[in-house]
């Protein structure tokens, strides 16, 4: 198995698809490469582009409140998209995009190996989950997936555009973190074995 930089690499020179021709640059993730929990958006908008990284403009900002509310610093998490290139005007990922983009998303899994994977909106949740769901019937529930807890719960830009600071979609937000935390927190300790004290 290659590492993530090396992954990072490619990804930055890739022409797998259409995406490529209207990019600033390739986002391909951002965070501890051995996080326990990661969070996996649609695809980079204008700013993300611009800087690089995931989820750094209004929806980071709501991000980045929701997760200082359960006291999970950034810092520990992965943050990465299911498409790696902007889409010209944000639209959604076409399914030939998602198609030649989401080996890249397969492998960061691999290689993060997180215990909690937190799907942002439709489109991560769908793809994860392989299923076509809406998010808000499955939000704030665990899915099981390859050894993994799956959370799907609200993408923070559809707070922002839709219900806002007091909306349902906002309370229901706030829920899921807690559950994120919570599922966390529930994951089994390492064993003695594990720790290689025996
Ligand atoms: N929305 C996303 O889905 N991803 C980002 O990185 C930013 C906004």
């Amino acid at each position: 198995m290659r590492t993530l930089e090396e992954a990072a690499r490619e990804a930055s020179t890739c022409t797998r698809c259409r995406l490529a021709q209207g990019r600033t640059q390739v986002v391909f993730g951002v965070g501890d490469p051995h996080a326990d929990l990661m969070f996996i958006g649609e695809g980079p908008g204008y700013h993300e582009d611009k800087q690089g990284e995931p989820f750094v403009g209004a929806a980071g900002q709501l991000l980045n409140r929701m997760l200082a509310e359960v006291e999970i610093p950034r810092s520990d998490v992965y943050i990465c998209n299911v498409v790696k290139c902007r889409p010209p005007g944000n639209r959604d990922p076409l399914p030939e995009e998602i198609e030649a983009c989401t080996p890249y998303l397969r492998e960061q899994v691999e290689l993060i190996d997180p215990v909690v994977v937190v799907t942002l909106g439709n489109w991560a949740t769908r793809f994860i989950l392989d299923r076509q769901i809406s998010i808000s019937r499955v939000r704030g529930q665990r899915f099981p997936w390859n050894g993994r807890t799956v959370i799907p719960t609200f993408h923070p830009a559809a707070i922002l555009h839709g219900g806002g600071e007091n909306s349902s979609q906002m309370t229901a937000l706030r829920m899921d973190f807690q559950a994120i935390r919570q599922a966390l927190a529930e994951r089994p300790a390492p064993t003695e074995e594990q720790l290689g004290l025996f």
